[in-house]
């Protein structure tokens, strides 16, 4: 009996869901034995042209990493999406948007005028911008289009099945590969991790009281948490409440807060907005001049509460139907 086919694909990311893959260890051997890679841009010399050739609905599953931005990831999801049989949003930029959509806080032009004008490091006296085409005597050079706006995989194609997390963990990767082999997939469009918030699963929790009251806001780099204190009881800003569990507790682990890159549980829409309207009633103070301090002492907010999910928050919903 043939193989199934399996596609990897990465569109806007750090590669670091590459490196999920890869951290299979030993497991990647039982994933190369049961299935037919038929796409895997970062480890293997497959083209376009392989997949367009191909029967639509041909390929069992695509993994795609990555949020969207360019015309290049633009037509290839959706080329892989018309020859698979499911596509998994691998990974938080797919699911979310992840953090490359942070840059839809400023226009494209501003981020060009940023990158190739202002750094102090440029040095680019004719103003050159990305072009999508020059030519030159040899002939002409093209590149992909940059889009205005960062999107979620969802926001570009239909998606089956999300497997969340910066990245992935590989028990996570490996349940959603057996699943997938033996049949035993949830209902579509389920993420792939469990339903109860990082709070409920974290090793930390007994020590968050009911009602957490805080008079002022920690950063992790210059104070000292004790490895069994909840972040946020303590004064550090931790996304647990409204993040979903599953990763293991990974950066909790390591004394480090979430910043929440597993998304919301189902039963949360907008997760920066979730945590924000938990948060404001932290603060022990009643006078608004100090409630006015305390929020202006969180540096960074919409890159702290939306560090992986700004593409797909209510703001970028809004912001579409305009
Ligand atoms: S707020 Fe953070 S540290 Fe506290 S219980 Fe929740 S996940 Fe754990
Ligand atoms: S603790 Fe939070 S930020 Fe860290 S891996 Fe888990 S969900 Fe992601």
């Amino acid at each position: 009996m043939p193989k199934p086919k399996v596609a990897f694909y990465w569109c806007a990311s750090c590669g670091g869901c590459e490196e999920a893959v890869l951290d299979l260890a030993e497991d990647i051997l039982t994933v190369v034995e049961a299935v037919d890679i038929v796409l895997w841009p970062v480890a293997l010399d497959f083209k376009r042209s392989d997949i367009e050739t191909m029967a639509d609905g041909s390929i069992a599953v695509s993994f795609i990493n990555g949020a969207v931005r360019t015309s290049e990831q633009d037509e290839m999801v959706k080329l892989l999406r018309k020859k698979s049989q499911i596509v998994v949003a691998f990974g938080s930029c797919a699911h979310l948007g992840g953090i490359p959509a942070l840059m839809n806080l400023s226009s494209r032009q501003q981020m060009f005028e940023t990158i190739y004008d202002q750094v102090p490091s440029v040095n680019n006296p004719e103003g050159t911008h990305p072009q999508t085409s020059y030519s030159i005597k040899e002939g002409d050079l093209t590149l992909p289009e940059i889009h205005e706006a960062v999107r979620a995989l969802d926001q570009v194609i239909d998606v089956d099945y999300y497997l969340p997390g910066c990245a992935p963990p590989p028990n996570l990767i490996i349940e959603t590969l057996t699943a997938i082999l033996e049949g035993k997939l949830p209902e579509k469009g389920a993420v792939l991790s469990p339903e109860k918030s990082l709070c409920d699963t974290c090793p930390r929790k007994d020590s968050k009281p009911d009602k957490i009251k805080i008079s002022e806001l920690k950063r992790i780099s210059m104070t000292n948490i004790p490895e069994d204190k909840c972040f946020l009881a303590e004064g550090v800003i931790c996304l647990g409440p409204a993040t979903r569990s599953g990763c293991g507790e990974r950066c909790i682990n390591a004394n480090m807060p979430c910043r929440g890159c597993f998304g919301p549980t189902k039963a949360v829409e907008d997760q920066g907005a979730k945590f924000l309207s938990g948060f404001s009633s932290l603060f022990d103070s009643e006078d608004e001049k100090e409630i006015e301090a305390f929020a202006e002492s969180v540096i960074d907010p919409a890159g702290l509460f939306y560090m992986f999910s700004l593409a797909s928050s209510l703001k970028a919903k809004f912001h579409d139907s305009e």
